[in-house]
Formats: C-alpha cells, structure tokens, sequence
C-alpha cells in the first residue's frame, strides 16, 4: 500500500501522528501533499506574514522529508471546496490508496474534512485522521455531566489529571524509505492575494530544528523566572514558541515533555515557572476545545449569548486611531506597533490592546479579533476569539465586565521606566519615566514639541458608558 499524508497546520516530521501513522501502513511508500487555498485563506483573514511563515516552514519541511525519500507535492485548491476533488487528483495520479491526515477543529475546517472523506471512501480509498494539533481529542476531556468545559481552571486540572494517567509519547520522525519516482514540487516564493508583509523573516525562522532549538534554549535559560517575568512586555520572557505551535512546526505535546523533564515528570507542582508555563500551554489546548463545544464561537457569536444585545459603539476613526498606534495611549499605542513591526504582540499587551479596543472605545470585539487575525504571525482562530471574548466580557472566563484595565496603571505597572513604548514610539523617547505613561499631563508648552496625540477618549467616562451598557443586559 502506498500512502498519502496531507499536512495542514503540522509542519513537521518529528511526533507527526499523521505521518508515523502513514509511514507505518504503507509497505509502498509515502508521499506528502499541501494544499495552498488563498481564496479561503483571504476569506478566513489570514496575515501575510503567517502566509509567508509557512511557506518558509515548507521550505523545511522538504528538506526534512526529502531526507526520509519523502516527496513533497504542493498544489492549489482554491477554496476549501476545491479541496476532495485536488487530493483524489493527487492520491490517484500518485498511487495512493489511503489518506492520513491530523484534524483540525474550526467549522469551515471540520467541513471540509468531512467532504474529503466522504468523497475518498465513496472512490474506495481509506482515510484516516488522527489526534494531533492538541494532547486530548475534543469531547475526550468533559465535565463530570459529560459536558464541554465552560471554565478553565477545572478543565486544567482534569487535562493535568489525563496527563498523569496517560502520560506524553511523542513519535519519532519516520525511517528513510525507499527512493520513489515521484518529483516534489517548488515551494513558491508569494501566495496570490497576499503582499509581502516586509516582516524580517529572521524574526521567525522557519524549521522544527529552530522551534525545537527556541523550545530548549527556552527551558534552559528562562522558564525557571517565566512566572515573575511574563507580564513585562520589554523582558525578553516568554517562548515566543506561538507561531510555531498554531504552524504545527513543534507540537503541544514536545513542549509540555520538555518540560516536565525539566521538572522531575511533574506537571502540577515544583518549579513554579515550568508549572505556569505548563498552564499556558494548555489555555491553548481548552480554547481548541471550546472551537468544538461551543462551535458558535468559530462563527462570529459570543460565548455568552447575552452579550449579544450589547450595543457597540461605531466610531470609525477610533477605531483607525487603535489600528494605527495614536490613540495618545503609550502602551496601547506601543503594543499596536509591536504587532505591526514583527507580527507577534506580547499576551499583557494583547489584553490591554483589547481591553482598550471593547471597554475605552466600546467597539464591538470581532473587529478586533479580526484585525489582529490579518496581523499575527501565530493568528489561531481558538485562542484569538477566546482572547478577545476573554477581554470584552463576553467569553469563557471572561474578566467581569466590571474589571476595566486602566491603560495608565497598566503601563506604569509593567513597563513601570517606559523601555518598551521607548522601543514602539520613539516619538515618546525625551520623556521621563513618569511622565512617558501619560504625555497629556505634561506642561502644554513641551506637548507642542511632541508629535503625539492627546488620548481619543477619557478613561473614567468610557469605564461609566461601558458598566451601564453591561448592567443594561444583566
Ligand atoms: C486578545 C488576545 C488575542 C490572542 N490571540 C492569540 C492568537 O491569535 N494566537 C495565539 O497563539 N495566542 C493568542 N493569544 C494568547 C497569547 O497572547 C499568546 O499565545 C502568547 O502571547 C504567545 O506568546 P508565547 O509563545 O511567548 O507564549 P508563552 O507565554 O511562552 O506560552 C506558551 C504557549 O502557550 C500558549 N498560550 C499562552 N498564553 C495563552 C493564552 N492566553 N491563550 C491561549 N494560549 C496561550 C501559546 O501557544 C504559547 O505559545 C491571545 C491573547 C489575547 C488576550
């Protein structure tokens, strides 16, 4: 039997369910295939620089697989709909007789899965799909009632719980096979539709061998202070391992091994900073999740369907101002600028930004959402929506409506001398490290000297407008 593997967001040959799977089926050989589908993608508002992270991670990839006698096929399907008829084309033309592949959660997604199955199984070709993207299959990990979790701290301890009982096999990379006489494709250099985001690509480079370097090098030199250091956005603190895992190029479960290595095989007690981290890495996993108990969140609706009947504000050039960085908010304006200058936002800022954009601006969250998802290097529909909702009160553990970051205190708590908005808006850099929080105290006669907004908004009579209109839908 030969096999196919049709890599999606798994861009790796090491603890690759879908490719161990494959590469032990077929006594025939492997062959990989990806499919472009920039008409969806657009669709879906994937960032240029995440288009252009993948193809470098392609690029990779085939190195890696060509090492194994692996041929990678790259083709385009425009759209999702495209896709059963490419790959049957595909699976025929290169003699394949089964499919494999790892799942993916979102609905548009999940669709298209099923299409391609139906279609493979209809044409007498078998497919199988495999747990891969997260640790536990959605609607593996329920509450006791057999329902989805809603809340995060009692699905952590139930995956923690999983984890010790089931333990962490990650799979190594398949054995080289046999030569076969099948030509993988160019990577190609733009995807149509998409303009170069001018991102350095060094920011982000491609490969599992870097994201495993960036994961050891990680675990290594920071993990132990992560817990003290995470929320200081101008301490070089956290993984940055985000782009990596929503690519697939490491996978959830070499990073929760990693560490638990690096902590006796614990995974809920020890050393504090491998256990928070830990944590984080399984937010992801629960949002993941969420995409599949509460599908509506993949379509646009709230968590909490009451929040449905909040009125938000239209305000177009508040809402440019918040895009642009000039909102006269330092740190609000820095964390939009950092998004724009290297496709990643740190998550602290990642909740001020939002909390700005729903409770200062009152604008409705899925703008949001969506303009962070054309902007983010690790744009991942679960944790973005989850993010936002988290931030605008309207999701799964979401801040009360009530707690309202202060965009001030915000920034003189942790970037208490100002070296990150320094570094995001040097137009800012003359000012001293009390006054760079909130350049619309200083003496009017020095504010003129300075090519910087005053705030689009006042703080406290935003947080009133946004209690009453929470408290109007209580
Ligand atoms: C409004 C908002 C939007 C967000 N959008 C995204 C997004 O599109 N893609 C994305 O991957 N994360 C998103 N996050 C979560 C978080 O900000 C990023 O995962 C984190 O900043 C990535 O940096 P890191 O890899 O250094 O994380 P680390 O702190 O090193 O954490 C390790 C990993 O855990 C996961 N993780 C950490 N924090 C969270 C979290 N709060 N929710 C879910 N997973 C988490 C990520 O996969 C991360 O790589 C968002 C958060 C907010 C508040």
């Amino acid at each position: 039997m030969r096999t196919l593997v049709w890599f999606r967001r798994d861009l790796r040959t090491r603890d690759n369910t879908a490719l161990a799977a494959a590469a032990r089926h077929a006594d025939d050989g492997v062959v990989a295939v990806f499919l472009m589908s920039p008409k969806q993608w657009r669709e879906h508002d994937e960032a240029a620089c995440k288009v252009e992270f993948w193809l470098r991670n392609l690029r990779e990839l085939k190195k890696m697989l060509a090492g194994r006698n692996i041929p990678l096929i790259i083709e385009t399907a425009d759209r999702f709909s495209d896709v059963p008829k490419t790959l049957l084309r595909i699976a025929r033309k290169s003699k394949c007789n089964a499919l494999h592949f790892n799942r993916e959660y979102e609905v548009n997604e999940c669709r298209r899965d099923e299409a391609v199955i139906e279609l493979f199984e209809r044409e007498g070709l078998s497919v199988a799909s495999h747990t891969d993207h997260v640790i536990f299959e959605p609607g593996e990990v329920l509450t006791g009632e057999g329902k989805y979790y809603g809340v995060f701290t009692p699905f952590k301890k139930k995956y923690w719980s999983m984890i010790q009982e089931h333990g962490i096999n990650v799979t190594p990379m398949p054995r080289q096979q046999k030569p076969i006489d099948i030509a993988s494709s160019e990577v190609p250099e733009a995807v149509s539709g998409f303009k170069s985001s001018g991102i350095d690509p060094d920011v982000w480079p491609g490969g599992e061998d870097h994201a495993k370097n960036r994961l050891d090098s990680f675990i290594e030199n920071r993990i132990h202070s992560y817990k003290d250091d995470r929320d200081f956005p101008a301490i070089n603190a956290t993984s940055t391992l985000s782009p990596y895992l929503n690519a697939g190029v490491i996978s959830p479960r070499q990073c929760i091994r990693a560490a638990m290595s690096a902590n006796d095989d614990k995974i809920d007690s020890g050393q504090k900073g491998i256990v928070h981290w830990i944590s984080e890495v399984i937010w992801r996993e629960f949002y993941q999740h969420i995409l599949v108990g509460y599908p509506r969140v993949s379509m646009h609706r709230p968590f909490r369907l009451e929040t449905n009947h909040i009125q938000w504000e239209d305000n177009e050039e508040h809402f440019q101002a918040w895009c642009d960085g000039c909102t006269g908010y330092p740190l609000v304006d820095a964390a939009m600028r950092q998004m724009k200058e290297v496709g990643w936002m740190h998550n602290r800022l990642r909740m001020v930004a939002a909390m700005f954009l729903t409770k200062d601006l009152f604008l409705d969250w899925r703008r949001g959402e969506q303009f962070f998802m054309r902007h983010l290097v690790d744009g991942d529909l679960g944790s973005n929506n989850g993010g936002w909702q988290w931030s605008a009160s309207t999701g799964t553990d979401a801040a009360p409506y009530f707690r309202i970051f202060n965009p001030i205190s915000q920034s003189r708590k942790f970037d208490s001398d100002g070296a990150f908005i320094r570094k995001y808006v040097p137009e800012l850099d003359g000012l001293d490290g009390k006054s760079i929080h909130d350049p619309s105290e200083i003496p009017e006669l020095l504010k003129q000297d300075l090519d910087y907004p005053a705030p689009i908004v006042d703080h406290r009579a935003a947080r009133d407008r946004v209690m009453k209109a929470f408290q109007a839908i209580k």
